[in-house]
């Protein structure tokens, strides 16, 4: 049975760069909501102009808004091929939506790991991620470095700072996360499907907690 993880857990802490080792490392799609949206706000569309106040606010976009696009990237997926939600869902009425829109495809959750990490670090770590403006990559100045400063390993196009990634965006981010995502953790544990990580660990010993959980459940 293809593969279906939800990556759980505060903004920076890894979730983005562990998409994409464990897509590499296991043949899935990673579906990014936070990529997705930016990809909306650069293009203009309508999706874009709902999302933009509240992403550069670092406020969640509103429920129906995101359950709807993240549906239709999710039927875009190959049948056969598993997938990673990266920040989504972020709300119970989006957990709840998410599970509605999988009974009706017949499919399911196989784990969600919840990247666990203080507040305190995460700011650190935010403060100096830098993205890809092309390809998406995530690098840290301090932590997981490019080869060349400011440069993409991958692509070889310019980093930058997202706006919401500055430190007075981070602290609402933060609230966001601990008021309306946090209970999920409770929501997902009920469901007997949570996996807890340590995030605040390297990238590498992370990412092996990870693999040795999916490969736990079958992959
Ligand atoms: P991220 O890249 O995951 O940190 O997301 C960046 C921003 O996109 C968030 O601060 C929200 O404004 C918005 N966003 C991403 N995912 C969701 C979601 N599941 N629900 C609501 N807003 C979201």
């Amino acid at each position: 049975m293809p593969l279906r993880l939800v990556l759980l857990g505060p903004p920076g802490a890894g979730k983005g760069t562990q998409a994409k080792r464990l897509c590499d490392r296991f043949g899935l799609i990673a579906l990014s909501s936070g990529d997705i949206l930016r990809a909306e706000i650069r293009e203009g569309s309508e999706v874009g102009k709902k999302a933009s106040q509240y992403v550069s606010a670092g406020t969640l976009v509103p429920d129906d808004v995101i359950t709807a696009v993240m549906l239709v990237g999710i039927d875009k997926v190959p049948a056969g091929k598993g997938f990673i939600l990266d920040g989504f869902p972020r709300t119970v009425p989006q957990a709840e939506s998410l599970e509605q829109g999988f009974r009706s495809r017949g499919v399911a959750i196989a784990a969600v790991l919840d990247f666990n990490m203080d507040d305190r670090d995460i700011v650190q770590r935010i403060v100096n991620r830098r993205s890809c403006g092309k390809c998406n990559a995530v690098y840290n100045v301090a932590f997981l470095p490019p080869k060349q400063p400011d440069i993409c390993d991958v692509c070889g196009s310019a980093l930058v700072q997202r706006v919401d990634d500055r430190e007075d965006v981070v602290t609402t981010r933060l609230k966001t996360y601990r008021a309306q995502t946090a209970p999920l953790v409770e929501f997902y544990r009920g469901r007997g499907l949570l996996r807890r990580i340590d995030a605040s660990a390297s990238a590498d010993a992370v990412e092996a907690a990870a693999r040795k959980i999916v490969e736990s459940i079958g992959a």
